[in-house]
């Protein structure tokens, strides 16, 4: 069912248990329906909260926010996602400026805010989501279990419903590098999601219950990563790509590219095992894994196993893990421990989304590898 100009999103069941009716209207001030857990949805831009700052934006929102804004034409429907990892504001920052400034899409396209309660979280954006919650971004999977996990639902309901075309979810990496797209599945209407984005697009068959996966049953959907989240060449990319797709006449038909688009394939995650340490430095400092302080300029470029990425304690790669999609552990065709201790590619490979943030390595992992041959593991 779609979404016709004035009506309000059936709301009554895209409320968390519990927390009653999301309000037909946003006024600042009122935002009980910005519990954690709900989802408040908007038939319209609120344009009168738009005045100052993003963060007071986001503060005035006060939780996750699904909002239609109506375009020239009716379709074809597209989603834009933001802000699913609060400490990424790449995205939000552009959707603000493209509101500020008044334009108008070629066609309705839902936006949804994410998590508004990291983000706004002091210092503000600095936070991927709030220490006694999920990250938003791997609960997009049944059971859809726990606040997160109704909430992504709820996403997921509210998309369904806007029946869209196309949906795409922006972010930021959390090291430094070059924009990129993930998808689960390609084709020529992926790549041209991906167009004033990027020229390089990963497929890949990780499951982690991301909103860009469980879209996929409903449209084809992309993430894309626009670099860095503290860097003006991301919020450039961001708002490059912002305008291509608001304005595109049909986002999945863009013609022919320029620049052919790089695809890479059958990426695996590198893990540190659980109770394993890791550290960033020059020395190896006793930790089982130390990698380079600069580790992240290797974003994208081929490795080798010339290249020194760091050192390994005394039980070597087994500190890490790299599990295929197929559910082998593979991390002893990725990374090895040369004589010295040293850490080395055991092979030419590609790293992506390579960060220097401890925590971030902890929780989620240290990067992403591909093999440079694009063959399976
Ligand atoms: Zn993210």
């Amino acid at each position: 069912m779609g979404v016709g100009r004035g009506h309000v999103l059936e709301p009554a069941h895209y409320a968390a248990e519990g927390t009653g009716a999301v309000p037909d209207g946003l006024r600042a001030g009122m935002v009980s329906a910005g519990m954690t857990g709900s989802l408040t949805v908007l038939d319209d831009v609120p344009t009168e909260l738009l005045g100052g700052s993003v963060l007071e934006f986001l503060h005035a929102l006060g939780g996750p926010t699904a909002f239609v804004q109506r375009g020239r034409h009716g379709a074809p429907r597209r989603v834009l996602a933001t802000l699913i990892h609060g400490d990424e504001p790449s995205g939000i920052c552009a959707l603000w400026k493209w509101l500020q400034s008044g334009a108008v899409p070629y066609s309705d396209t839902l936006f949804i805010v994410g998590n508004v309660e990291a983000a706004t979280a002091a210092p503000g954006f600095a936070w991927r989501h709030l220490d006694d919650e999920r990250d938003l971004n791997r609960c997009f999977r049944p059971p859809f279990a726990g606040r997160q996990g109704t909430l992504c639902r709820a996403m997921l309901d509210v998309i369904a419903e806007f029946d869209p075309a196309c949906l795409i979810d922006v972010h930021n990496t959390s090291g430094v590098g070059p924009a990129f797209g993930v998808t689960p599945e390609h084709s020529a209407q992926h790549e041209s999601l991906m167009t004033g984005f990027s020229e390089k697009l990963i497929v890949s068959d990780i499951r982690l219950g991301a909103l860009m996966e469980a879209a996929t049953e409903i449209c084809p959907s992309i993430t894309v990563e626009c670099g860095g989240a503290i860097d003006t060449y991301a919020d450039n990319v961001a708002e490059q790509g912002f305008e291509f797709f608001l304005n595109a006449a049909d986002p999945l038909r863009t013609g022919d590219r320029d620049v052919p688009m790089e695809l890479l394939h059958y990426p695996v995650r590198v893990e540190l095992k659980p109770r394993r340490t890791i550290g960033y430095g020059h020395v190896p400092d006793g930790a089982d894994v130390v990698l380079v302080h600069d580790v992240e300029r290797f974003n994208f470029g081929v490795v080798s196993p010339d290249h020194h990425l760091g050192w390994l304690g005394d039980d070597g790669v087994q500190a890490l893990t790299a599990m295929s999609a197929d559910g082998r552990d593979v991390i002893a065709d990725v990374l090895t421990r040369d004589i010295g201790g040293a850490l080395r590619p055991a092979r030419e490979l590609k790293l992506f989304m390579v960060t220097t943030k401890a925590q971030a390595a902890r929780e989620d992992c240290l990067f992403y590898a591909i093999r440079a041959d694009d063959v399976q593991w």
